[in-house]
């Protein structure tokens, strides 16, 4: 059993690591100063000049295929990269990204919206939730109706991550009810243009998700993704995709948020001493460290399964689970020892505290996990005693 980084993991964690001191942590103190005024963290040129400055060391399409210009990162380096963007709050990820179902586009999609997508000139956006279907994602009711050469769309969609500001939206939509999501769920590449409506859903976060609208939106036949019928499989690939890399990130923002815990303890003197001193500090500290180091082999280990060709759905499910969890108690308790500073606007740690609350909550809820890795215990498909048996 070996624990230890190879020479390349080692090399690409140190270079996003320094990127991540040198390049964000710097613009921390004006990120939050913005957010407080009500304005993004990031400007769209300082995004993409950050991006570019990677791009010119070879960051750029982490998990694009290399016939695309991409790095085709496999998900154990995936994984250590967001680990490290995960200590800061910038909002920042690498360029040349596109959602992993746009690989599944046809010749005449690519160029429509696959490419411009990794080219950073094109934004898309999710849209499989509605008002009536979240968890239970096949009870989704808009509809998808053939009409010629077209599709016609009603329905509507909420909380879907950048649905103000995509310019085309994947839609899932049901066009055969009687199949439901057993082949009768389809996928809709829709243009902005074509006549959908969004507005954006005010959260306890720092980016507001939007609701959509389809009255009536005409598709043409040549933007179904995939196949008719075959909506409901990609929108489960791309859920999918990497429950391993939000609590990724999660950790990341974990490691970071502990060391500020124990620079305060250190330096913030009560009755005489520090209240490191204290043991009741010391414990939420040990707590802390302990999870941590748990969430980094529930993540690593998901990862490792996913680039051995493993089925990983039950790894990941815990990842998630635990990394949610985990990430609320330990923001909580990094909070708590900062005290009433803890609580301001001066310092980030309420800023992660409101938006790690979202990890327990998008992408399958902790429920939602925990349904799946108990029917999993209880049907036999995996064991307590874990993949060594
Ligand atoms: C900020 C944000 C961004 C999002 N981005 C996207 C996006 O880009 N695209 C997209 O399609 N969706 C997106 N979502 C939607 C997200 O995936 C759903 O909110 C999530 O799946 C939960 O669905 P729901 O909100 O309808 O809650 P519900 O499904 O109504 O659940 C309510 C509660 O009941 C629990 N529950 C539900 N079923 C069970 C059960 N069987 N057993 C036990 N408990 C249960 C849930 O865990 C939860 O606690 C986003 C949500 C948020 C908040």
């Amino acid at each position: 059993m070996d624990f230890a980084l190879s020479d390349t993991e080692r090399d690409l964690r140190d270079w996003v690591r320094t990127f991540v001191r040198r390049e964000l942590v710097p613009l921390e103190p004006e990120v939050l100063r913005r957010e407080r005024r009500g304005e993004r963290g990031l400007r769209p040129e300082e995004l993409r000049a950050l991006r570019q400055t990677a791009r010119e060391a070879g960051f750029w399409g982490l998990q694009t295929p290399s016939e695309y210009g991409g790095m085709g990162l496999g998900a154990v380096l995936t994984a250590l990269v967001e680990i490290e963007l995960g200590r800061t709050f910038v909002p920042f990820s690498f360029g040349g990204a596109a959602d992993n179902i746009l690989f599944a586009c046809n010749e005449d999609q690519e160029q429509r919206y696959l490419l411009p997508t990794i080219a950073g000139e094109r934004v898309s956006c999710f849209a499989l939730t509605e008002p009536g279907a979240g968890s239970d994602a096949k009870a989704i009711r808009t509809t998808a109706r053939r009409d010629g050469d077209e599709w016609v769309i009603d329905g509507e969609k909420t909380f879907i991550t950048n649905g103000n500001e995509a310019d085309f939206a994947m839609v899932f939509a049901v066009t055969d009810r009687a199949k439901g999501a057993d082949g009768g769920v389809t996928c809709f590449l829709v243009d902005r243009d074509l006549g959908w409506k969004s507005e954006l859903i005010a959260t306890m976060g720092e980016w507001g998700p939007a609701s959509l609208v389809f009255d009536g939106v005409r598709v043409p036949a040549r933007n179904v993704l995939g196949e008719v019928g075959g909506g409901f499989a990609l929108a489960m690939r791309w859920i999918g995709r990497g429950r391993y890399l939000l609590p990724a990130r999660a950790l990341g923002a974990c490691e970071r948020l502990v060391e500020m815990a124990m620079e305060h303890a250190r330096t913030r003197h009560t009755f005489g001493t520090p209240i490191a001193d204290r043991q009741a500090i010391q414990w939420m500290i040990a707590d802390s460290a302990v999870e941590i180091e748990a969430l980094r082999w529930l993540v690593l280990h998901a990862a490792w399964q996913v680039d051995s060709g493993l089925d990983s759905r039950h790894a990941q499910s815990m990842a998630k689970l635990y990394g949610g969890v985990k990430a609320n108690e330990i923001v909580d308790r990094v909070l708590q020892i900062h005290g009433g500073m803890g609580y301001t606007r001066e310092l980030p740690v309420e800023r992660w505290y409101r938006e790690l609350r979202l990890l327990r909550i998008y992408e399958g809820t902790d429920e939602i996990q925990r349904r799946t890795i108990a029917r999993n215990l209880l049907r036999g498909y995996a064991s307590v005693s874990g993949v060594l048996g």
